[in-house]
């Protein structure tokens, strides 16, 4: 319980403002950060998941498991890990004997697989110590790759994979149906949709320099 007090306190803005001390401030990520409502096991499908802290998202999926177990809840925190990062649910499921032991401090970019290599490194040992930890995420990981609709308060998770389509224009984001496509144009794509895309090439391109800096 308090490891997940921890994470979300290290995760959640608010928290860290009123604990100063608890966890350092640092990283853009912070400009993203969930809110403390969304923190809740009333509001599982709300999170983000799109710019934040992979590993210590992962680990608040594990230790909410430990907690509360294989519910919503966290199934939400392993759909945001995976989002983040989708290699370190991939290492997660490899034999531990396996687990990768040294550090790669090389640059990166956020979710890649020399940030899953770190997150191991670090934080690995918690998986490997708890078979049952592994084998839900084993059961869970068709489920964490559905798609969440980026709809405004929708948040609904696909029934199949791939049933919800990407926006055509900036291929980032996805929706339920055309509602929510429409709702969200008005409310706040529209001004976004190319910004999204361009941020999207930089990404990549910034990933084709190589020398150093790796998907
Ligand atoms: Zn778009
Ligand atoms: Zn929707």
């Amino acid at each position: 319980m308090e490891a997940l007090n921890y994470c979300i306190e290290w995760i959640d803005e608010d928290g860290k403002k009123n604990n100063p001390s608890n966890a350092p401030i640092g990283g853009f990520g912070n400009l993203f950060r969930h809110k403390k409502e969304d923190l809740s096991p009333e509001s599982p499908q709300t999170f983000g998941g799109r710019f934040g802290d992979a590993g210590m998202t992962y680990n608040a999926a594990i230790a909410s498991f430990l907690v509360y177990g294989a519910c919503q809840y966290s199934l939400s925190w392993l759909r945001d890990g995976y989002l983040l990062n989708r290699h370190i649910a991939a290492l997660i499921l490899n034999d531990p004997s396996t687990y990768p032991t040294t550090p790669d401090f090389e640059p990166r970019m956020m979710g890649s697989s020399a940030e899953a290599n770190d997150y191991m490194v670090f934080c690995g040992s918690m998986w490997k110590n708890s078979p049952e930890a592994r084998e839900w995420l084993k059961t869970c990981a068709e489920e964490i790759t559905k798609k969440k609709c980026d709809g405004p308060g929708c948040g609904k998770i696909e029934g199949r994979l791939k049933e919800y389509k990407l926006c055509g224009g900036c291929k980032q984001k996805y929706y339920c149906g055309a509602e929510c496509q429409t709702k969200d144009w008005k409310e706040n794509h529209k001004a976004r949709c190319k910004k999204e895309k361009e941020y999207a090439a930089a990404v990549r391109a910034m990933g084709r320099l190589g020398g150093g800096i790796r998907d």
